[in-house]
């Protein structure tokens, strides 16, 4: 039932190139705003969710994905909220995943892990061969202070059921001043005896929530100062076409990320663009722009119209972002949370 929207590509598309010359290989998309977590750096308890009558069905997401490949779109990542509580979820994995190696290279996923104990062997079948699972404590009292709703001990079986499946999980952590700060060296050392690479996240001020942001904020500048005391830390080369920047663990033998949108600016070699579950084209996560892509659905546009309009909105993608969290009173420098752009 899903196959139609690949049978409209256009094989001579040239592939999106932005005003300053960066190609755009890499999709995220957000396949819903809702999560069974309520993470507190992510979003207030009380959230309200989008009406579902804004939310693209998984046929328009599958329709909006195979004009980003036909676009040169190489890589794919399904987040959200959380991607596995999405119904159906599996019908558009299996859809994306059968056009790796037809322009695809690479279908991902971040998660929070919880669904993973029943979806690991099906994410594998359909392709999916990588996986991020976000875990901030391996404390099971500050872990479910953090995420208020999760069960660690639910997210590290997920976590073994996704290994043992064959998907090879990547950690990532946010680095959160005073929660999990104390943490971060062992949590290190557990992941790559696990075998799973890491990667720490600066806090990002996307969304009114209700803790303030300035206390929580931790620059990971002072993260890999206290990491130098304990290990050796050799810059490395490798990446994964996301935004993290990798160094090996002497000790450990193991890999870690950075992500700093905050202290270090990866903005020069963003190759990503963001669809939201309502259909919205953000071409840079710490910016308001956005393409309406819905309404180019809803107006019966496929095919080569739908690829112009996307180019479009590529021709609006902006230099960078500029984060800042700096003042106590400030508000978040976008409205938008993270669980709407998808992190
Ligand atoms: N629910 C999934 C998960 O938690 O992995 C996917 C969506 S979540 C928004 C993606 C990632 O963004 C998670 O690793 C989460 O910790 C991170 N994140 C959420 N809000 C953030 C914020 N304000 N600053 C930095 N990272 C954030
Ligand atoms: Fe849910 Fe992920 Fe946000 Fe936590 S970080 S509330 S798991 S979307």
């Amino acid at each position: 039932m899903l196959d139609k929207p690949f049978d409209k590509i256009n094989k001579d598309s040239s592939p999106l190139i932005d005003p300053f010359g960066r190609a755009i290989s890499y999709l995220r998309v957000s396949l819903t705003d809702r999560c069974d977590f309520r993470c507190v750096y992510c979003m207030a308890e009380n959230m309200t969710f989008l009406p579902k009558a804004d939310v693209l069905s998984l046929e328009e997401i599958e329709t909006l994905c195979a004009s980003f490949i036909n676009l040169g779109t190489k890589k794919i990542r399904l987040t959200g909220g959380e991607p596995l509580v999405r119904k159906n979820v599996l019908t558009l994995i299996k859809s994306l995943g059968s056009k790796i190696g037809s322009g695809l290279e690479e279908l991902t996923l971040t998660t929070n892990g919880s669904q993973l104990s029943r979806f690991s062997e099906q994410l594998y079948d359909y392709g999916v061969r990588r996986v991020n699972v976000s875990i901030d404590t391996l404390n099971p009292e500050l872990f479910k202070k953090i995420t208020r709703w999760g069960d660690l001990e639910k997210v590290l079986n997920g976590l073994k059921s996704a290994t043992r499946a064959g998907l090879k999980c990547k950690i990532n952590a946010v680095a959160l001043k005073g929660v999990n700060e104390n943490e971060l060296q062992s949590m290190i050392e557990w992941a790559h005896n696990e075998g799973h690479d890491f990667t720490v996240i600066e806090t990002m001020p996307m969304g009114e929530i209700t803790e303030d942001r300035t206390d929580q904020y931790l620059p990971l500048s002072m993260v890999r100062a206290k990491l130098r005391e304990k290990f050796t830390l050799t810059e490395s080369e490798y990446k994964t076409g996301g935004p993290a920047r990798y160094v090996k663990i002497e000790e450990t033998g193991g890999r870690l990320g950075f992500i700093t949108p905050l202290t270090h600016n990866f903005c020069e070699s963003c190759n990503r663009v963001r669809l939201t579950c309502t259909g919205m084209l953000y071409m840079c996560l710490g910016q308001d722009d956005s393409a309406n892509l819905r309404k180019e659905l809803q107006q019966g546009k496929t095919g080569i119209e739908l690829e112009e309009a996307i180019r479009e909105a590529i021709s609006r993608k902006p230099k960078g972002h500029d984060f800042e969290i700096s003042r106590r009173s400030s508000g978040p420098a976008v409205k938008r949370h993270m669980s709407v752009t998808g992190g």
